[in-house]
């Protein structure tokens, strides 16, 4: 069996494995980027690309804070990206209209706006008139919470780039090659398995997505998939601005007359089939909010598996707590995408000895010692 050496692998090129494996490359460290099909092949292109830090009382605040603080990386991000790969890719900072669609949710506007500024959130408070000044299209809203710093991106670009980047930095990146497990002697990782091939290194960052549970069993993470289900409408020119949220779920108004439509959340193993029931729920959504969709062209639907932590739903990034050398980057879940450039700087951080720009320790794999597969 041959041996080919790195100083980091990183297993996984979804948006998380890409931005690490860039990161990386960039503090001078040889990297081998491990993905088993091709770099995006998982959720990371099936999302609909909103930055969309929100404030919610049932979660803790070093979450909305790690949210908080990627959001404002995004900007030095996407240029270090254009720099390094000469490609731009759409970033827009449109900002998010949330949707009151009955007098109940109007009168609750406020308040929601108090939560959101208590967590450094800015948010203003839009009656009906001023939703329909902005948004002639919105007829059926009584009000709005209006969000100026959200943003969107094109996450299937933006996850091809990172890695062409990563390609550019000196990141040898295998495509269509699985991890097979990890190479471990005692407690410490020596590297991976691929089917033929072992490839030796000192550190292994497992950024396998809704399958980082599955890596290796010395390594079992409480990590399942959640499904997200999404269509896309042909619309031109764009009949809305802004990020549209509402009870119904959001409108993304991307370039090129694409309008997404999303999602749902669904706890159904590691199936990504596109369903019509679905579909059907995401369109009557849309029509509930926007009527003249239903005269357009509906030009794709998708799905994908959002990486969920099933026992807190909250992402897991750091050193696994039973074998050295291997570090964790998953369970992002809804978020991943405005997740990655602060979770590239932590993993890397932490790899190289210094000290993470966030505190980790509500991420820590080790928080779930007494679980077990
Ligand atoms: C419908 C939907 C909408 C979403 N909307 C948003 C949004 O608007 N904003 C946001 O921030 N987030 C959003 N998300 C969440 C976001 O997409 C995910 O959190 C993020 O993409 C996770 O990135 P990842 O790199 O961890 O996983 P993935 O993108 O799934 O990448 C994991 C990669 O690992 C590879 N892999 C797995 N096992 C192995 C192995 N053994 N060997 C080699 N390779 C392996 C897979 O092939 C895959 O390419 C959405 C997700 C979905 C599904």
């Amino acid at each position: 069996m041959s041996a080919k050496t790195s100083d980091v692998i990183v297993v996984g090129g979804g948006i998380i494995g890409g931005s690490i494996a860039w990161e990386l490359a960039g503090h001078g460290l040889q990297v081998t980027l491990i993905e088993r099909d091709r770099p995006g092949a998982g959720a990371s292109s099936a999302a609909a690309g909103i930055l969309i830090p929100e404030a919610d009382p049932a979660r803790p605040p070093e979450i909305i804070d790690l949210y908080q603080r990627s959001l404002c990386l995004y900007g030095d991000f996407m240029a270090q990206l254009l720099e390094d790969t000469g490609l731009s890719v759409e970033y827009r900072v449109t900002g998010r209209l949330l949707l009151a669609l009955d007098a109940a949710e109007a009168s609750s506007l406020e308040q929601d706006r108090q939560i959101q500024h208590d967590a450094g959130i800015r948010a203003e408070v839009w009656d009906a008139a001023a939703v329909r000044a902005a948004e002639p299209a919105l007829t059926a809203a009584t009000g709005g919470l209006f969000f100026p710093d959200h943003a969107l991106v094109d996450n299937a670009r933006l996850t091809a780039n990172v890695a062409m980047a990563a390609a550019r930095r000196g990141v040898t990146i295998l495509t269509g090659r699985p991890a097979l497990g990890l190479h471990v002697r005692h407690d410490r990782v020596l590297g991976v398995e691929l089917a033929g091939e072992r490839i030796a290194a000192d550190v292994v960052v497992n950024a396998a997505g809704s399958w980082a549970g599955l890596l290796d069993a010395r390594a079992w993470l409480p990590v399942a998939p959640a499904k997200g289900q999404m269509l896309a409408f042909e619309t031109r020119p764009p009949p809305v601005q802004h990020i549209i949220g509402s009870r119904h779920g959001v409108l993304v108004p991307r370039a090129a007359g694409r309008l997404l439509c999303g999602a749902t959340v669904e706890d159904v193993g590691y199936d990504a089939t596109v369903t019509a029931g679905a579909i059907e729920g995401l369109l009557r959504g849309a029509f509930a909010v926007l009527p003249a969709l239903r005269d357009c062209r509906l030009e794709s639907v998708w799905a994908g598996l959002r990486p969920r932590c099933t026992a807190d739903e909250l992402p897991i990034i750091g050193p696994d707590h039973r074998l050295r050398g291997l570090y964790h980057a998953t369970g992002h879940f809804k978020m991943g995408i405005i997740s990655a450039p602060i979770t590239a700087q932590a993993i890397a951080a932490v790899v190289m000895g210094r000290e993470s720009p966030l505190s980790l320790a509500p991420f820590a794999p080790g928080r779930f010692a007494t679980l077990s597969s």
